[in-house]
């Protein structure tokens, strides 16, 4: 039986901002699913699960929601961080990540946090994540890393992740300089816009098997399971967790085994998802790179990720 190393529990698919590339709540969206908090037996159950299975697991508090917006998501962290298995961390928006919140997670020790922050200037900042406000954002953060400092804590890890839409391309430097020396990684995503694109640039013409499949389980919010991170709107879902059988039993079911066994015979094409995705590049292709300034990149089709 396989176990994943990481897993995608969507706490929620709600959210409070709307950003110009989201799959869910973007003006271009196409998600068709509906949208909802995680409900307590699910993720409870979930995370009970994980924490008997003899192996490290890093739990992604997120999906294609805010995660602050489920008003269990106190509960949810500590009870995951109740695992000695688990690793837990989650990104958010910042714009509910307020003091309490800073307070709360460093005393939990979430392992880490990633902010979305696209670029340095609230004029096209706010623009392409509609109802956000860059001002608050980086306030809230910064409120994190003096609290941090202040507790001399390790955790979390902070992380931040700016997309590069066209518009704020010329901004990727200043963003980086910006943060480099405060935060523990800066990361920058290449925009896509799926699901007419999945591609990536840079990816090998040697396709190999996607090892999300033996690696990631997504679980959205209502409990069904997803085939991976790119099943957005969940169409590939083999049953709900807790509904139809537990996490384990579901993932190493007839379905997902039908799409590794097609992977592994190189018949990428035989599935609707897989045929036109790059994803299953990002584990084969990555460089590393030292910047003129000294910074560490790590690149790969889908981002750099600059750290000290
Ligand atoms: S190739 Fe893409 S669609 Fe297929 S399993 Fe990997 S990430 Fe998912």
């Amino acid at each position: 039986m396989h176990i994943p190393s990481s897993i995608i529990l969507e706490v929620s698919a709600l959210c409070n901002v709307s950003c110009l590339g989201c799959a869910l709540h973007g003006p271009y969206g196409f998600v068709e699913r509906s949208f909802g908090n995680m409900k307590r037996e699910i993720w409870e159950s979930v995370i009970r699960e994980i924490g008997s299975w003899d192996k490290k697991v890093c739990v992604s508090a997120h999906g294609g929601g805010e995660p602050l917006m489920n008003p269990d998501l106190r509960d949810i962290l500590t009870l995951a961080r109740s695992f000695p298995n688990i690793e837990v961390g989650f990104l958010t928006n910042g714009m509910l990540m307020d003091e309490s919140w800073a307070e709360f997670i460093i005393n939990v020790n979430l392992d880490w946090i990633a902010f979305s922050i696209d670029g340095v200037t609230p004029e096209t900042h706010d623009k392409i994540r509609w109802k956000s406000d860059l001002a608050k954002v980086e306030k809230n953060l910064e409120t994190l890393l003096t609290l941090k400092k202040k507790k001399q804590s390790v955790v979390p890890r902070v992380k931040l992740n700016m997309v590069a839409y066209d518009a704020i391309m010329d901004q990727k430097e200043a963003f980086v300089e910006r943060w480099i020396n405060k935060v523990d990684e800066v990361m920058v995503s290449h925009y896509r816009n799926p699901p007419e694109s999945k591609r990536w640039p840079n990816v090998p013409e040697d396709r190999k098997p996607c090892s999300l499949l033996w690696s990631q389980a997504v679980i959205a919010w209502d409990g069904r399971l997803g085939l991976c991170c790119e099943d957005f709107n969940i169409d590939h879902s083999p049953g709900s967790v807790g509904e139809d059988a537990g996490l384990l039993e579901l993932w190493n079911g007839p379905e997902f085994t039908k799409v590794r066994s097609l992977h592994q015979q190189g018949q990428f094409a035989e599935h609707s998802m897989c045929r036109v995705c790059d994803t299953w590049a990002e584990a084969v292709e990555s460089k590393i790179f030292f910047h003129e300034k000294g910074y560490r990149m790590v690149q790969t089709p889908s981002q750099t990720v600059y750290s000290r």
